[in-house]
C-alpha cells in the first residue's frame, strides 16, 4: 500500500478521431445563413474514438479500466470517489486542425 496519494494526476490525450457522420466534418449544418453547429460534435467536426490516459502514479492505464465519450469525456471505471485526482484535459479547442 502507498499512502499519501494525494496528488494524483491523470493526463488524458486524444490519440483517434473519425468525421462525424451527423455533419460529414463540417462542424454544422453546412447552411449558407447561420449554420447551426451540429449537436453530435458539438461543431469540432470530429469524434474521439481513442483515448490514452496516463496515471501519475501506475503509468498508462488500460483501456479495460475506464470509457470514453465520442465528445472526449473520460470515465473511471473502478474509481474510488474518496481519492483526489486532478484531470488534465487537453487544451481547448482540442479539435483544432494542423496545417495540412
Ligand atoms: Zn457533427
Amino acid at each position: 500500500m502507498v499512502y499519501g496519494m494525494s496528488s494524483r494526476k491523470l493526463t488524458i490525450r486524444y490519440t483517434g478521431f473519425r468525421p462525424c457522420p451527423n455533419c460529414e466534418g463540417r462542424g454544422d449544418d453546412g447552411a449558407a445563413w447561420r449554420p447551426v453547429p451540429c449537436k453530435r460534435c458539438e461543431g469540432r467536426g470530429r469524434l474521439v474514438t481513442d483515448v490514452e490516459v496516463e496515471d501519475s502514479v501506475w503509468g498508462k492505464l488500460p483501456r479495460t479500466t475506464y470509457d470514453f465519450n465520442a465528445g472526449g469525456e473520460v470515465f473511471l471505471l473502478d474509481f474510488d470517489e474518496d481519492e483526489e485526482i486532478e484531470v488534465i484535459r487537453p487544451e481547448e479547442p482540442w479539435d483544432r486542425r494542423g496545417p495540412s
